[in-house]
């Protein structure tokens, strides 16, 4: 496959890179499958993150004895020094690895949040400190927010960023990536597919073959799934004007029930995480159920039914989505599945 340089890191990667969420839900047999399917085809980046249950240790298994060859991402969601040295040992064991190409902070959620991961005390010191040892070569950073990133663009700490982008949810093409390019950021897209809510893969990734100098991060759980991608994006780039149009009708159609999580509607007076809440759909179809289903997710999906009904988010959304509605529906829905999957695993 073609390679593409990402950003100053200046390393090479293939053209799409192989996000490590969906085979969670695998067996270990047909993880280690795919995997193998995808480097064969030449996928030369993976990403995952030690939260992903399986994920890494399954990659680990694939990977065996290719490792040189490969560019290997994971993730950290701690925010402490200590948090952040246990998490990073735990991904080099799970991968097998001595060494991560690319280490980011998950999931920075606002300008606090990115307070504390600069403090400099803070868990970067733990990250810096490894790329000296080379044990991190590059360090990046990930969120849905894109203040957040703009911000993080500009840091001289973080040599790439990645963003939810697709042609649904294209508000990163014009706020992040020329500032990105001003400063030589990798930016690896995530949510290709939009989480689930675009079915035309070629129209998804010709869009996103639109940017050369942006790695699109690919979910897989089929083999044939990434064969069908591949061909996409190694044929010559064209974008018919009939494809454009399908693109806009498709963008209008959603467009008014669409969350592209960029969290201006927040803060929510209750607490209720609402982008979230409104992606949660995406995540059931890429989790293990007994992990979406238990704990957090759950108490998140259960807080809506305090809300007290005061308009201040739909105000503040940009694309006017009838917010309220929505998290209702999301939560009826959610916990309807919860209550058939517990129901079945009772039985
Ligand atoms: S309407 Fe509900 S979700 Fe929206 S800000 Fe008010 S309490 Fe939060
Ligand atoms: S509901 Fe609107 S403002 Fe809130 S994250 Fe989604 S698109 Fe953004």
């Amino acid at each position: 496959m073609q390679k593409m340089r990402l950003g100053r890191t200046e390393m090479m990667v293939s053209k799409v890179g192989f996000g490590g969420i969906p085979i969670q839900r695998l067996t270990e047999d047909e993880a280690v499958t795919v995997v193998r399917r995808c480097l064969d085809l030449g996928v030369t980046i993976l990403d995952s993150s030690h939260v992903y249950t399986t994920s890494e240790e399954r990659i680990g298994k694939a990977i065996a004895g290719r490792r040189e060859s490969l560019i290997l991402a994971t993730k950290t969601p701690s925010r402490t020094c200590d948090g952040v040295a246990s998490d990073l040992n735990l991904s080099l064991e799970r991968l097998g690895t001595d060494y991560i190409d690319l280490y980011q902070m998950h999931g920075v959620r606002d300008f606090d949040d990115l307070k504390t991961v600069l403090d400099p005390n803070g868990p970067m010191t733990v990250l810096q400190e490894a790329k000296r040892a080379g044990v991190v070569k590059h360090i990046g950073l990930t969120s849905h927010s894109l203040d957040v990133l703009k911000e993080a663009v500009k840091s001289p700490h973080f040599e790439t960023v990645m963003v939810a982008l697709n042609f649904v949810n294209d508000v990163a093409a014009n706020e992040l990536l020329p500032l990105a390019r001003e400063n030589d950021v990798g930016v690896i897209a995530m949510k290709p597919l939009a989480g689930g809510m675009l079915d035309n893969i070629t129209l998804a990734f010709k869009y996103l073959m639109g940017f050369p100098d942006v790695l699109p991060l690919v979910g897989i759980d089929k083999t044939e799934y990434i064969e069908d991608v591949i061909r996409i994006v190694e044929a010559p780039w064209s974008m018919s004007e009939t494809e454009q149009h399908e693109m806009a009708r498709v963008k209008a159609e959603l467009g008014t029930r669409f969350c592209r999580n960029c969290d201006y509607c927040q803060p929510c007076p209750e607490g209720i995480l609402i982008s979230f809440i409104l992606q949660v759909r995406s995540a059931v179809k890429r989790y293990p159920p007994e992990g979406i289903f238990s704990g957090t997710v759950g108490e998140m999906m259960e807080k809506v039914a305090n809300c007290q009904k005061c308009g201040e988010c739909e105000t503040k959304c940009p694309y006017g989505l009838p917010i309220m509605d929505m998290i209702d529906e999301e939560a009826d829905w959610f916990l309807q599945e919860r209550g058939k999957f517990l129901q079945q695993y009772q039985t």
